[in-house]
């Protein structure tokens, strides 16, 4: 048995030596909350053995207080499903309302039910814990850093964070006016090992500007994209209105635009937006009888014909499902395929299938993409405005390294207890 330290105290369940299935246990009092309860990104499917080790996820225990689930993806929330008693859980309200609309349309799906809404800089108490949310730039919507303070003592965690978004100001903000007194930091490290210390990302202004260079030319475009990421539906949007082109939306990603709650994303009737139904989706609506999923949409949308008719001028957001539509609309002869995320999802499963699929159809396929997670620059700059007593490395595949980039690195291992 290891001794465990009194006071507020924590540990990290998963993320010390990867990237995804984050989970954190913090103690104070005898009363525990978990922040993230992600699905490891490796995992084949989601199964209960995959459940960190927390009492009251598999049974009740009224000590574990609430859920925190830093913002809506996977790697953050993908066990939520597993977890059999009903823990109260926080989270930003758009997340939550991404989460709910979601649900028809991917296989693990959560509707959450919040007992603690998530908003910026408006402090929650939950028991003896007191956590300050902090809206940053991530590749998910309202997405969230936390200070969490107890017993007097204070931990920060960066959730998943960037610079080099649309909403880069929050970040600019949170180094100029950054949380004071911070005894241990959890500071994501996803780039280590992927961007050289001295390299950027290209910002997402950028990425628009090279999606307009791609969509100059004529010829129907199928692009592939996190609906989720909304960033990139406004950078694909902002470049189809640029180029004089009608970018075609599903269901899911006008549900998920609409959920968001932002009167300044695209919505229907917008000028260069159409929504089109794509063969899966309006099977599934009718299997299910949600019908009232299409309500919304009856004014913008188009069907296949018109879809052929105006191929040329067209950028359609793009997934495998959807191969037979294209299809089916005689647009595969003069297309041209953008993939808009994560290249590291060609490499096998579906996204290795869809790339050899577009190749024996003779479809030019390029890659424009930014990522989600900050420049070891940028997480300097992080580290040393918030400057905390110990640095410990989170959600990396290379924990190791923070050493050689960043002062009062603390590493810790999988399960082991630590005092804030
Ligand atoms: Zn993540
Ligand atoms: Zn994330």
């Amino acid at each position: 048995m290891t001794e465990m330290p009194s006071g507020f105290r924590g540990r990290i369940h998963r993320g010390t030596q990867q990237i995804g299935g984050t989970c954190v246990e913090l103690e104070a009092g005898g009363e525990r909350i978990l922040i993230d309860l992600g699905l490891p990104l490796d995992a084949d499917e989601v199964s209960e053995t995959l459940l960190p080790d927390v009492a009251g996820l598999r049974s009740p225990d009224p000590a574990l207080r609430a859920i925190v689930i830093s913002h809506g993806h996977g790697d953050h929330w993908g066990l939520l499903p597993l977890c059999k008693p009903n823990v109260p859980l926080a989270m930003g309200a758009a997340t939550a309302r991404i989460m709910s609309a979601a649900a028809p349309f991917v296989p693990n799906f959560f509707a959450p039910d919040l007992s603690y809404e998530l908003r910026d800089r408006e402090p929650v108490e939950i028991g003896p814990f007191r956590i300050t949310p902090y809206l940053v730039d991530h590749s998910a919507y309202d997405a969230y850093a936390l200070l969490i303070e107890a017993e007097g003592r204070r931990l920060f965690y960066s959730g998943d964070i960037r610079a080099h978004g649309r909403k880069g100001a929050l970040f600019e903000r949170m180094v100029n006016d950054p949380p004071q007194g911070v005894d241990t930091m959890l500071m994501e490290g996803s780039s280590l090992g992927r961007l050289d210390e001295d390299a950027r990302f290209p910002t997402e202004s950028e990425i628009e500007a090279q999606l307009v260079e791609s969509f100059t030319p004529p010829g129907f475009v199928a692009i592939s994209a996190s609906a989720q990421n909304i960033d990139r539906m406004v950078s694909i949007y902002r470049a189809c209105k640029r180029t004089g082109r009608t970018l075609l939306l599903d269901l899911y990603a006008m549900q998920i635009l609409k959920v968001t709650g932002n009167a300044n994303l695209p919505a229907p009737g917008w000028p260069n937006l159409a929504v089109y139904v794509p063969e899966y989706q309006r099977r599934h609506i009718k299997r299910t009888e949600r019908f009232d999923l299409l309500e919304p949409y009856k004014k913008a949308r188009i069907y296949r014909e018109y879809m052929t008719e105006i191929g040329d001028t067209a950028v359609m957001l793009f997934r495998p499902a959807m191969m037979h539509d294209v299809k089916a609309a005689n647009l595969w002869p003069k297309a041209r395929a953008v993939w808009s995320q994560w290249e590291g999802y060609l490499k096998d499963g579906p996204g290795a299938k869809l790339k050899s699929d577009l190749a024996d159809l003779g479809v030019p396929f390029e890659a424009i993409h930014t990522s989600g997670h900050a420049s070891i620059g940028d997480l300097k700059r992080l580290a040393n405005a918030i400057a905390p007593k110990a640095l410990v490395p989170i959600h990396t595949f290379e924990g190791d390294k923070f050493a050689n980039f960043f002062q009062n690195v603390t590493r810790r291992a999988d399960g082991e207890w630590w005092r804030v």
